[in-house]
């Protein structure tokens, strides 16, 4: 455990609302008050619930997003999540978020990113690289500090309509400079059309923007087969798919985001012995673990490579290569992956 503690991780699946620690949570919840729109006591037992099923997550969304979403809130969740990546060794975090609009609180897409962007100045536990600058200065020029690469990933949601799923990614290609590298869809996967989605997709390809979808949360081959048909340049979960569309998915080779404790506890793979990154590890298929939602789930990246250690039997020399083979699959550019692979390099004297 400590040694997976101290391997230097790489994380590309980390939704911002989803990783808002516990304490902060129910903080929240205390100064929210009672309001008619949300009862302290019935938001308390929903917390003790989370993350049991996929049903509970988005209904404990639903209470995140009227808790957090206010420009001073955004600023502290994203500073919160990323001092706690870094905590865990994490090297590079791709943060993916959704830009919300809350006209009561005079918040836009846009200002609601600012607000993220201000988080990741508000850092101090750590140096922070955003778009190959440091945002936070070397205290008294100690150069042993850590270091963090952050990165920014805009989320579509699935029940969005087509033109605000344009105007996230026209928000992304503007904030291009300032560390957003790409697009997420993700949202409830009981809800909305492949086909609303799929233009604000297209779209991201014509601007250059790489994009991750999440797939196969839900038995439902006919979106599973458009996702695949799209060729993204990742996917996350895949969990639930027809055999054929599994042998397409290996065929395409493209990068998984694995999320074991995520799909354990929201019971999409009934038994972590029976998960797929078991097969795809085997068949050498680009492949990442991931967190998912830190605080939903109540996990890290370290516990993550841990469970996939002793499940699976893995050796430090394995865990070693799969931590560094996610430089591979990251949306930043070569001189980050340049970056990271040094501090591979040099990491692998020091705990191989
Ligand atoms: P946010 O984008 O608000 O920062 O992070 C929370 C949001 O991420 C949720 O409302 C949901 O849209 C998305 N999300 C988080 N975890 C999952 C997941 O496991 N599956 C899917 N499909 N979406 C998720």
């Amino acid at each position: 455990r400590q040694w997976c503690h101290e391997l230097p991780k790489v994380e590309l699946h980390a939704h911002l609302n989803g990783s808002i620690r516990d304490s902060t949570l129910l903080e929240l919840v205390k100064n929210h008050g009672d309001n008619g729109v949300l009862i302290s006591k019935d938001v308390e037992q929903m917390i003790l619930e989370k993350g049991t099923s996929l049903r509970k997550c988005f209904e404990l969304f639903a209470v995140y997003h009227v808790l957090a979403t206010d420009h001073e809130t955004v600023k502290r969740i994203t500073k919160e999540a990323v001092e706690d990546f870094a905590a865990d060794n994490c090297i590079y975090l791709e943060l993916r978020t959704t830009p919300k609009k809350n006209e009561a609180k005079g918040m836009t897409k846009r200002s609601y990113m600012d607000a993220v962007i201000d988080g990741l100045k508000a850092v101090d536990t750590v140096d922070v690289d955003l778009c190959g600058c440091e945002l936070t200065n070397k205290k008294n020029g100690d150069w042993r500090r850590k270091k963090i690469f952050v990165r920014l990933l805009l989320s579509i949601n699935r029940s969005e309509a087509t033109s605000a799923a344009i105007e996230t990614v026209n928000l992304a290609m503007e904030m291009k400079e300032m560390g957003v590298v790409g697009i997420d869809l993700s949202g409830d996967p009981t809800v909305g059309q492949w086909d609303t989605v799929l233009p604000a997709l297209e779209h991201a390809r014509k601007l250059g923007l790489p994009v991750t979808l999440h797939c196969g949360e839900v038995r439902n081959s006919k979106e599973i087969q458009a996702m695949l048909d799209f060729n993204p340049q990742r996917l996350g979960h895949v969990c639930l798919l027809a055999e054929e569309d599994w042998e397409r998915l290996k065929s395409l080779m493209i990068p998984v985001e694995i999320c074991l404790t995520s799909n354990i506890m929201t019971q999409t793979i009934p038994l972590i012995e029976y998960h797929h990154f078991a097969d795809l590890y085997k068949s050498k298929h680009p492949l990442s673990l991931c967190t998912d939602d830190t605080g939903l789930f109540s996990t890290t990246l370290s516990n993550e490579y841990y469970k996939a250690a002793v499940t699976f039997g893995l050796g430090k020399e394995e865990m070693f290569k799969l931590a560094q083979e996610a430089v591979d699959f990251v949306f930043a550019n070569e001189d980050v992956k340049k970056h990271l692979a040094q501090n591979y390099e040099e990491a692998k004297a020091r705990i191989l």
